[in-house]
């Protein structure tokens, strides 16, 4: 531990069993991002030329005619997004995020509306676009959608995701024939996903990804789908997308990580990851107030996660303080906590270490030990958590 970088610098090194999160630095990235990061480095090259070659390999793993690397998915919608306003008027890329025509609309389900660590209109409304939305938060129906098309209408964004609303509303399939009949081009949000090629294969125009989750490339964007539509959208680089621009090292690191991804030995991951569900399952069987489940993922990503449910008079503790007992002390534990006042949490296996899961599971047997010997249920109230959840990013740096 002590040759740890983080320990060195005073950062606590945390184990991750909560998810590709950006605020825990996004997923390992892949020995041959690593080393094609490296390589690069020092090298001049022309950018645009780099980001044919990374158009090449995008096309190629995706199914799309063309793509480009971005900072992030975020940085991808609203790129996009632009795109579809622009087109290729250099001018009109410029006056971004002011807008010189009226077609602007661009069209969302409210059941989308969800947060990602920033909301998701935000992403399109920084591209001068003006969301609208579609039915209500568990229902849109196709009149929804089909009244609200219009001459102002020049996009519409699908969002895939657990955040998002799971029932009621249109399916991508639904979305995309609805929008095409109008002539409109549909931009799919796809940053946690998998499947490389499903979202096109089903019709959209423009696919976005992640570099830095599942992929486990570099933090950054991708850009697929049509090529005029991935072109206006690679224009903005010379506007709003400056902002938002990656590096060299970063378009290098995810051709290497998509190349990796092709070659990926999926099927003996997934079965590591199984015996790290297992071993937890093992640790926490019979241990009273708590039950342990295996569950596949919501968006149907070839991965299970472990559902920790905490009866707190039985646990004597509650999910949410057993959550923050596992992320303090020397080896942090942070589990995947976002529906906890429901009573329970995720132990997600994708982004361990060899060996952390064992610390995982003596953290969890430690904890539950101690709050049995307790003679009081170690209950927070869980209005004080959420009371002071911003506290410690509003007194940053301090
Ligand atoms: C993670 C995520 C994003 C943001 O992706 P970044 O690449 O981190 O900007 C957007 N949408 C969804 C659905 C996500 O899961």
């Amino acid at each position: 531990m002590s040759d740890d970088i983080r320990t060195k610098m005073g950062l606590r090194p945390v184990i991750n069993v909560s998810g590709t999160m950006t605020s825990l630095g996004a997923s390992i990235v892949v020995p041959e991002a690593i080393e094609a990061m490296a390589a690069i480095l020092p090298q001049f090259v022309e950018i645009n030329d780099l980001q044919r070659k990374a158009s090449a390999v995008i096309a190629r793993l995706t199914g799309g005619e063309a793509g480009f690397v971005t900072a992030s998915c975020s940085a991808g919608i609203s790129l996009a997004v632009a795109g579809t306003i622009t087109g290729p008027d250099l001018l009109a890329i410029e006056r971004l995020p002011e807008t010189s025509t009226p077609k602007n609309e661009v069209l969302v389900q409210m059941g989308h509306m969800v947060s990602y660590g920033a909301p998701v209109d935000q992403s399109i409304r920084l591209a001068g676009g003006k969301v609208v939305m579609i039915g209500q938060a568990t229902s849109t129906h196709r009149y929804h959608m089909e009244n609200a098309i219009t001459d102002r209408t020049a996009a519409a964004v699908y969002v895939v995701s657990h955040h998002v609303v799971d029932y009621g509303l249109l399916n991508l399939k639904e979305f995309v024939e609805i929008a095409h009949a109008k002539g409109v081009p549909v931009i799919v949000d796809a940053a946690s996903e998998y499947d490389l090629r499903l979202f096109l294969e089903q019709g959209a125009d423009i696919a976005l990804y992640s570099g830095h989750k599942f992929l486990g490339g570099p933090t950054s964007g991708i850009v697929a789908g049509k090529k005029e539509l991935v072109r206006n959208a690679f224009l903005q680089n010379m506007g709003i997308g400056r902002g938002m621009k990656v590096g060299k090292e970063s378009i290098f690191g995810v051709m290497a990580a998509l190349e990796a991804w092709e070659k990926r030995d999926h099927v003996g991951i997934r079965e590591r990851e199984t015996g790290y569900l297992n071993l937890w399952k093992e640790t926490l069987s019979d241990r009273p107030g708590i039950t342990a489940l295996i569950e596949p993922d919501p968006t149907n990503n070839p991965l299970d996660r472990m559902r920790v449910i905490v009866s707190p008079q039985e646990a004597h503790i509650t999910a949410w303080d057993l959550a923050a007992r596992l992320r303090s002390g020397p080896t942090p534990i942070i589990v995947r906590d976002h529906e906890v006042e429901h009573h329970y949490f995720y132990l997600d296996p994708c982004n361990l270490h060899p060996g952390q899961e064992r610390i995982v599971a003596a953290r969890l047997a430690e904890e539950l030990d101690k709050a049995r010997a307790s003679n009081e249920v170690i209950a927070t109230p869980f209005e004080d958590l959420s009371r002071h959840r911003f506290d410690g990013a509003l007194r940053w740096p301090d």
